[in-house]
């Protein structure tokens, strides 16, 4: 019985063949993720260049500024809720172009009018911005 020996490096026993050139290799110059033989492996990675995308599409944009809407909301309502005398919180989300108003406190009347003041102001910027994207 012959023992056939690898035929990249030549000191091991081949236990696999090469799906690209054929070649009986051993387990050391076979690449398992490919099972292709080592040589076959790093001219195909060559070939193959790895490509990055990363698009930067509208919808990211979009939702880019209604998070930047949400930051400049929260940030005016702390704002008022650390006014003396005023212990109210409150919040804008926005899901999209549609706004969520969260308030809790005393003079939450306020809190939501400046908030609704704001949302309003939120979507002329978001529409307007929106129409000079497109
Ligand atoms: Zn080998
Ligand atoms: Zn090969």
């Amino acid at each position: 019985m012959r023992v056939r020996t690898c035929e990249i490096c030549g000191k091991r026993v081949s236990r696999y063949v090469c799906q690209e050139c054929g070649r009986e290799v051993c387990q050391f110059c076979l690449e398992p993720n490919t099972w292709v033989c080592l040589d076959c492996y790093h001219s195909l990675k060559q070939e193959t260049p790895v490509l990055e995308v990363f698009p930067w599409s509208t919808p990211f944009k979009l939702f880019l500024l209604s998070f930047l809407l949400i930051l400049i909301g929260t940030i005016f309502t702390l704002i008022a809720s650390v006014l003396p005398g005023t212990f109210s919180i409150g919040a804008i989300i926005f899901l999209g172009p549609i706004p969520i108003i969260l308030g809790a406190g005393p003079h939450l009347i306020w809190v939501i009018i400046l908030a609704f003041a704001l949302t309003i102001l939120g979507i002329v910027a978001f529409i307007t911005l929106r129409k000079r994207a497109g």
